[in-house]
């Protein structure tokens, strides 16, 4: 087991019309010895090109990569004792199972017995015994996954990377491998690095989640670090099913007390007391409020906000009901229990915790009530 640290890392490609492609740029990342990190962010936002230079498929651009205590910028992939598991599996076709999975271990020539020591170690732990004497083209997507996932397990590598490894899987398939990987992680406490675009498999999967866009680490954080402390619009939007209510407003000042109102529509919030100042000196006059649709309730209670909508759509999920309502111009979507049920054309009315609220600069995304949170938790 070892820790995983990127100091300042950036890949810069060449593209083929000789332009510069800055696939990642001054990435700071710290993996703990053990832990299961996510990567998470939009296709193209460099999370492959990021695990590709851990592994050393890639060269650094510029930066430092430290596994444990080495630096291993210069180590070539077969040193660093870091394994790999693609989105493609990759299985050789002319190789059994069973060959597949013990490649990596008779090409650094190890020991018969221990070979086979390792194999029964693997094929326990992913359930594939029965697997081991066909050939890969003999295997469903989901059981060539597991095999691909078992040749890199097999090198007991010090940190185990996988790259979208669900993606090419059905739903079924996803949710129990998904279920395996967590159950893999829990049994070796090896570091796991695991990139993906889909927050909830990043929510259900990761110790910490580490978001990227456009080449930029934005945040690292827990779940519900993620959740409840975005440090812009694009982590608060990209976290959280179903996705967080935005509401585009300009701040008016009156006497000490300031409000946000809706620049669409009727909508309008008191900012909280211990935001005002804050929102006063950060200068600017269009603010963006952030609402998740599992904050907004519909029972009254002390220190909310009221909004009445009318309900547009109702959406009846079983675990939980979604209602979309129209605010005067403004749409808003709340997260109600499985008890809950409501009509179209009904008007309701919605209460908002004032605390829970997030307030973002509508120009540069970032989270002005967010910040004034996290230096009140220090
Ligand atoms: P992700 O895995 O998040 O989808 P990648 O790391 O694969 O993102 O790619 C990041 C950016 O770098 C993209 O714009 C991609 O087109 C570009 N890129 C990736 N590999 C190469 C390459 N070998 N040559 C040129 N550009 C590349
Ligand atoms: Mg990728």
């Amino acid at each position: 087991m070892a820790s995983v640290t990127l100091k300042n890392v950036c890949k810069t490609y060449i593209s083929k019309k000789n332009e510069e492609v800055k696939a990642v740029r001054d990435l700071n990342l710290e993996v703990r010895d053990g832990e299961f990190m996510c990567l998470l962010g939009p296709s193209g936002c460099g999370k492959s090109s990021s695990m590709r230079m851990i592994v050393g498929l890639e060269e650094t651009t510029s930066g430092d990569i430290f596994i444990g205590n080495r630096k291993v910028n210069e180590l070539s992939p077969r040193d660093r004792n870091v394994a790999m598991s693609f989105e493609t599996y990759a299985l050789y076709t002319h190789l059994t199972v069973r060959e597949n999975i013990l490649f990596p271990l008779r090409a650094k020539k190890i020991p018969e017995i221990e070979q086979m020591n390792r194999l029964e170690q693997v094929v326990n732990m992913l359930e594939i015994g029965d697997l081991l004497d066909r050939g890969p083209s003999q295997l469903s997507g989901g059981q060539q996954q597991r095999i691909s996932l078992a040749r890199a397990l097999i090198r007991e590598p010090e940190v185990f990377l996988l790259d979208e490894p669900l993606s090419h899987l059905d739903v079924t398939l996803r949710t129990s491998t998904r279920a395996q990987i967590k159950h893999l992680h829990d049994e070796l406490k090896t570091t796991f690095i695991y990139v993906t675009h889909d927050q909830l498999e990043a929510i259900s999967l990761a110790d910490r989640i580490a978001v990227m866009n456009f080449a930029v680490l934005q945040q690292v954080g827990t779940r519900e670090e993620l959740l409840d402390y975005p440090i812009n619009k694009f982590v608060a939007d990209f976290i959280g099913e179903p996705a967080i209510n935005f509401f585009e407003c300009t701040l008016i000042e009156d006497n000490g007390t300031s409000t946000l109102k809706s620049n669409k529509g009727t909508l309008e919030f008191k900012v909280p007391q211990k935001w005002n100042s804050r929102l006063v000196a950060h200068g600017s006059k269009h603010y963006t409020l952030g609402i998740r649709p599992h904050d907004i309730h519909v029972e009254k209670s002390p220190d909310t906000t009221a909004i009445t909508g009318v309900v547009d759509v109702f959406e009846f999920l079983g675990e939980e009901n979604h209602v979309t309502a129209q605010i005067d111009g403004d749409v808003l979507t709340v997260v109600v229990s499985p008890y809950q049920f409501y009509t179209v054309g009904e008007k309701v009315n919605f209460y908002v915790p004032n605390g829970r609220v997030h307030i973002f600069d509508t120009e540069t995304g970032e989270c002005v009530s967010t910040a004034y949170k996290l230096e009140d938790k220090e």
